[in-house]
């Protein structure tokens, strides 16, 4: 049995008391939704401790949604994988599309952050995915890869077993538009296979794949039930209780 996972990115968006707030919607409804389903709330580095405080004794866990590609030192404006540890983060989405496109963000830079979440004891959430003019040109599967290979195939077998990974079409990201559920099912068959190259197809079966672009409770469903799709990584929808453990409702 693979990890089910629902996972908020909330973005640039909510003050820390506005993140407080939400963050007690969740945990106030969140057992509508299957214990099993793992909730995660990705939040800004100025929340972490206000939003930590609040979901202690919930079940959420604390995302960041970066960090430095240096342990320490002088490198202003940085925050270090060691603070966020420190500060009781669990988790850190790395590679987000957005990141990739507005902040430079390379296979190179990330291959630092994601050794740095490791050695501090958390698991990065590594995301993936195409852009639109590859989609039309059919290279989704050939763009997927090469941001596996030269990331993840990096990792030691032990760091393998702590990944998340979510796919995001960047095509799907806040447009309202999805990806099929059989577009989705098909290239998170093919990035196990990939995963299953390097790691084997046991540890490769074992690994959390995340689906992420405009999910929202309406088609969370078709999505999730997909061999592969193993929940969402949610951005729009994760700034709304009601719609965020709608989606973990899917399960
Ligand atoms: P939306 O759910 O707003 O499309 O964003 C998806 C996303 O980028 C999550 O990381």
């Amino acid at each position: 049995m693979r990890r089910t996972i629902v996972a908020g990115n909330w973005k640039m968006n909510t003050t820390p008391a506005q993140g407080v707030e939400l963050l007690e919607g969740v945990a106030a409804i969140k057992g509508e939704a299957k214990a099993s389903v793992e909730l995660i709330v990705g939040v800004p580095f100025t929340h972490i401790c206000a939003v930590g405080k609040a979901a202690q004794g919930t079940g959420i866990a604390i995302a960041a949604q970066n960090c430095a590609d240096h342990a320490k030192g002088a490198y202003t404006g940085e925050v270090s994988a060691e603070m966020l540890a420190s500060m009781g983060v669990e988790y850190v989405i790395l590679g987000h599309s957005e990141r990739r496109e507005y902040y430079g963000e390379t296979s190179e830079t990330l291959n630092k952050k994601i050794e740095l979440v490791y050695q501090n004891g958390m698991s990065p959430i590594y995301c993936i995915g195409e852009k639109q003019q590859e989609r039309e040109a059919n290279r989704q599967n050939e763009v997927c890869r090469a941001q596996i290979q030269e990331v993840v195939f990096n990792l030691t077998p032990e760091q393998f077993e702590k990944l998340i990974i979510a796919y995001e079409p960047v095509w799907a990201i806040g447009t309202g538009l999805t990806a099929t559920d059989d577009q989705a099912q098909e290239i998170h068959h093919y990035i196990r296979q990939v995963l299953a190259e390097k790691f084997g197809e046991q540890a490769a079966s074992k690994c959390p794949i995340l689906y992420g672009g405009s999910c929202k409770p309406s088609n969370a469903k078709g999505l999730f039930e997909k061999a592969d799709v193993d929940g969402g990584l949610i951005g729009g929808a994760s700034l709304n209780a009601q719609d965020f453990v709608g989606i973990a409702k899917a399960f």
